[in-house]
């Protein structure tokens, strides 16, 4: 018997016979797997019982127990992983992952045409164009290299994504070896994971019985999935995946968006259905009536149809604006309304303190989603809309807004329906309510009323701010309700001792949470910035204001025309950012965090994620055909040491990389760059900058 570990050096020649014989039934087995996977996952369509099919699992598992060396990170038995340890590594997207442009309306279709038509400068072109569903899921970036799934990464800040793999390798329909010949020396296949409706709704039924708070909608349950530390854990959520589209493809050449799908699919991906290759808008527009009329059957949620230009020449020629790309456009369905009973109106107190009417519904069924709540937003639209208790209502979601009430049916009233007051007490701590000046809402103006700690404390610990994990809504609750937590600086003066008054909190747990908030302390200043939860500063102002003042002890001392005058920001920040720091209350919880060993770490432009490399900083727009590479190469160059790439001339660009012009003698990229004076650099050059 060959020993376990022992290396190939060590075997006899009969033992390496027989090592040889084990590796070519291992390579057979996991064709095959590979097929009955393809078969079941992605056709719908198996050709063997589950039995038959464990036992071909079952024996590639003892082969390969028996000869670890011989396990390769594609094989079936490798789908669920070790536990991620720490964070998400980021990666920057070769080609940035863009948003659409939507429409709302036919005459918008038509529109978009015309803006391509003025940009070809050809009035008479017949577009073809590809038109899809849209997947309203997560989106994904997976690189396959040589044919084998080597990484995926989310859509992140469309710039960097996080590296996913491993969750993303328990998805049993995405290939972890592409199908077929033909097979790309390197592709970046794009697509959208998403979870099945009836896995939405087992997974929500679960969470409920153990009284955790259901997810609001597919898409959040799926972001959710991929986001576990364990795969193990996303493994069980069953989550699936389309695909649609490519970033880098090289080894093989596609022309357009039909062969692109031919080819993904032959590669063993499951794509979008009901695509199809249509001329000009009026087709484009019956299409889209055809996808809607099934967009219900879909596995996944849809709230639209993207339409394409179907050529990757002209693609190429028309480019991408900042955020989106000029050849594609999303149409929106029209959203979804439908009548139900408002039951009761309840008043949510959020973090800075602003009372929101919120309808609780007869729950009802909208766009998939079973919905019991809503908004009214402020009291004066309750007044405004007409809206009593016990009234039928119209209520409507459109993608990923919040369902919104929007009118009551009059002529259903029976009589019965009875006025809502406007509160005059906090509902939580009933101290009086106030209405700021040119405000609509109202406010309680108690810093210590425990509904806006509750508030502020989840947003404390939540992902982008503290990120501390173990610390859910419901303990929150209790610590608050309790008086444990009367402050949010107390989150980190938590001891063992206070957690384990809680029912099902044992000395491992609690040890395990005070450990992870102690492993949290360290903080950079942005996310410190947004964790504080000041009114108005979301993560990207944090930022804007973390990179003006870079310390912790400017930050503190800033003043209202130091705010006021970054660039992107105005009056209503820097008013609520000053008062917040001049508050003696809020100056005691930040000198009690740091009291406590909470230490702010400086600004540097690596939080940002954006990598320093010999090109940082700088923006780059290419022109013309390069030799040594192409665009698409020469573009990640780019990325990948640091610098920019756009497709438009503006005064804030660097360089204009100027390749062969094929004849021409200039094109509009160098007349505009002549224009503005803006550096002009051969490919040559450019490679040197990199080389240096
Ligand atoms: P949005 O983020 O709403 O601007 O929509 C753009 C996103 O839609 C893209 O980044 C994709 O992730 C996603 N998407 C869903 N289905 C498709 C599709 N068939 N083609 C292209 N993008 C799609
Ligand atoms: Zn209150």
């Amino acid at each position: 018997m060959p020993d376990k570990m022992g290396t190939e050096g060590k075997l006899s020649g009969k033992e390496l016979d027989e090592k040889e014989k084990v590796r070519e039934e291992i390579e057979k087995l996991r064709k095959e797997i590979q097929y009955h996977d393809w078969r079941y996952y992605v056709l719908n369509d198996p050709i063997i019982s589950d039995a038959e099919y464990d036992n071909l699992l079952r024996r590639l598992k003892e082969l390969e127990e028996k000869y670890p060396d011989l396990i390769t990170p594609d094989s079936p038995t490798q789908r669920v992983g070790e536990k991620i340890e720490g964070e998400f590594p980021t990666f920057p997207h070769s080609i940035p992952m863009l948003s659409l442009d939507n429409a709302f309306s036919e005459e918008e279709i038509y529109e978009f045409e015309e803006r391509l038509k003025r940009f070809i400068g050809d009035e008479g072109i017949v577009f073809e164009y590809s038109v899809e569903p849209k997947v309203d899921g997560v989106s994904i970036e997976i690189i396959y290299e040589n044919g084998v799934f080597t990484k995926a990464l989310t859509r992140g800040d469309g710039v960097y994504g996080e590296d996913v793999s491993p969750n993303v390798k328990t998805i049993k329909s995405i290939p972890l070896r592409l199908l077929g010949d033909n097979i790309p020396e390197y592709i970046e296949v794009r697509g959208e994971i998403f979870m099945k409706r009836d896995e939405f709704e087992k997974l929500n039924k679960e969470l409920l019985s153990q009284g955790k708070k259901p997810f609001a909608n597919p898409r959040n349950a799926c972001a959710g999935s991929l986001k576990q530390i364990d795969p193990a854990e996303t493994a069980k959520r069953k989550l699936d995946a389309v695909f649609y589209g490519n970033g880098i493809i090289r080894g093989v050449e596609i022309k357009n968006q039909k062969e692109l799908l031919e080819n993904l699919k032959n590669w063993g991906f499951k794509v979008v259905p009901e695509w199809k290759i249509v001329k000009g808008i009026k087709e484009t527009i019956e299409h889209i009536n055809h996808i809607y009329s099934k967009h219900k059957e879909f596995p996944f949620e849809s709230d639209g149809v993207v339409i394409k230009v179907n050529d990757f020449k002209l693609r190429s020629i028309l480019g991408e604006k900042a955020k989106s790309p000029r050849w594609a456009i999303a149409y929106k369905f029209p959203a979804e309304e439908v009548t139900t009973r408002l039951l009761w109106v309840e008043f949510q107190v959020g973090r800075t303190g602003t009372l929101t009417p919120v309808a609780i519904l007869e729950p009802v069924r909208i766009s998939g989603v079973l919905v019991s709540r809503a908004t009214l937003h402020n009291f004066d639209e309750i007044r405004r809309k007409n809206i009593k208790i016990g009234d039928w209502v119209w209520v409507k979601r459109s993608g990923d807004v919040i369902p919104e009430v929007i009118k009551s049916i009059e002529d259903r009233r029976k009589g019965i329906e009875i006025d809502i007051e406007e509160p005059k007490k906090c509902p939580a701590c009933g101290a009086d309510l106030y209405r700021p000046e040119d405000e609509v809402a109202l406010r309680c103006p108690n810093m210590s009323c425990p509904a806006q700690l509750i508030e502020r404390v989840k947003h404390l610990v939540s992902r982008n701010a503290f990120d501390i994990e173990g610390l859910g809504e419901t303990f929150i609750e209790n610590l608050v309700s309790k008086g444990i937590i009367k402050d949010i600086s107390d989150v980190f003066y938590l001891r063992k001792i206070d957690l384990l008054k809680f029912q099902g909190v044992g000395n491992i747990l609690a040890t395990k949470i005070i450990e992870r908030i102690n492993k949290k302390k360290e903080i950079p200043l942005h996310r410190f910035i947004f964790a504080l939860g000041i009114r108005h500063v979301g993560e990207s102002v944090a930022k804007m204001i973390a990179k003006r003042f870079k310390t912790l002890d400017s930050f503190l001392k800033a003043n209202y025309q130091e705010i006021a005058s970054i660039y992107g920001l105005g009056p209503a920040v820097a008013q609520s950012v000053v008062s917040f720091l001049k508050d003696e209350k809020n100056k005691m919880s930040i000198k009690r965090m740091l009291e406590a060993g909470v230490k702010v770490l400086d600004y540097k432009e690596e939080d940002q994620q954006i990598k320093k490399g010999k090109l940082s900083g700088k923006i780059f727009v290419f022109t013309g055909t390069l030799k040594s590479m192409t665009r698409e190469e020469a573009k990640k160059l780019v990325i990948e040491n640091g610098g920019k790439v756009t497709d438009t001339i503006t005064s804030s660009v660097s360089y204009l990389v100027v390749g062969d012009l094929e004849g021409k003698t200039t094109t509009s990229k160098l007349q505009k760059a002549e224009k503005l004076g803006i550096k002009k650099i051969t490919e040559e050059e450019f490679l040197k900058m990199i080389k240096e």
